[in-house]
């Protein structure tokens, strides 16, 4: 009798203790370019280098790596009324490889001065379409290919443009015809669907929650609307080589927050890294 109420007193102080620590999991290779998937106890605040960070409802967070982060990164747990635990962790560094791209309309490499005030206005309505802090969780499934054809153009690569230097590539281009559509890699609210931008052309921004935002560049058509709600696989467009284009692709960027992450990881079964011959088919 009194051995069970001295185990049931134990197994009540363990409950304690573990209620104070928040178990956390992390999904996804940490490494430039990546973006992660963190699950951890709902009710638990989570701070990257020191930054706050949204954390669904069902304890579902993400966090990203910009293809040029540094070799750490530190991330904070804090369980409901508990204590913080750190983890360090160790951003493994990737090799990028530098693509040429010729033929590129002279005043979309370096913009006369007369485009200016419109790449302004465009980088204002682009910042304000990026929302941070929603609470939605769909970056943490499974992402699938926007467009059928053939990857000319992979994440990260140095760019050179008629002979000058540029930008490295912030996204995976699938080159296909014209028309091709274009589906919705995971679920998301169209928060940009802007028909004709300076450099990207036809334009837009699907947000998978918390800053996950994919971009969808050189359609030659929109079909969904600004606020619109799309579910995975649905039809959004159709490929096109609007803007700053050398021939017909899609082109898929991805942000969390401010790092520019390399959505190609995200896609299941698909080595889309290495794989890839450095000549570009329908560039940018
Ligand atoms: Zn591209």
């Amino acid at each position: 009798m009194r051995l069970g109420r001295a185990l049931l007193l134990v197994s009540a102080i363990l409950a304690a203790a573990s209620s104070a620590r928040a178990e956390t999991t992390l999904k996804g290779a940490i490494e430039q370019g990546s973006l992660v998937i963190g699950r951890t106890e709902p009710g638990a605040k989570v701070a990257l280098d020191g930054k706050a960070l949204p954390v669904s409802a069902g304890g579902l967070f993400a966090i990203g790596f910009d293809r040029d982060h540094g070799p750490r990164a530190t991330l904070a747990v804090t369980a409901p009324g508990g204590k913080t635990e750190t983890m360090e962790l160790v951003v493994a560094p990737r090799d990028w490889n530098i693509q040429r791209i010729e033929g590129i309309a002279p005043a979309l490499v370096t913009p006369p001065p007369e485009a200016m005030a419109r790449i302004r206005r465009e980088i204002a309505l682009k910042a304000a379409s990026r929302p941070v802090d929603t609470d939605e969780e769909w970056f943490a499934g499974t992402f699938i290919w926007p467009a059928k054809g053939t990857i000319s153009g992979v994440f990260g690569s140095q760019r050179v443009y008629n002979g000058q230097p540029k930008n490295p590539h912030y996204g995976v281009d699938v080159a296909a015809p014209t028309g091709a559509a274009i589906v919705a890699p995971a679920d998301g609210i169209v928060r940009l669907a802007e028909p004709d931008m300076y450099f990207e052309g036809g334009l837009v921004f699907i947000d998978h929650g918390q800053g996950v935002i994919s971009m969808m560049m050189h359609m030659s058509r929109i079909d969904v609307k600004q606020g619109e709600h799309v579910r995975q696989g649905q039809p959004i467009g159709a490929v096109g080589k609007t803007g700053r284009a050398t021939g017909p692709h899609l082109h898929w960027g991805m942000v969390w927050r401010d790092a520019r992450v390399d959505p190609s990881l995200l896609v299941k079964g698909v080595a889309a890294r290495g794989a890839v011959p450095g000549t570009a088919v329908g560039g940018d």
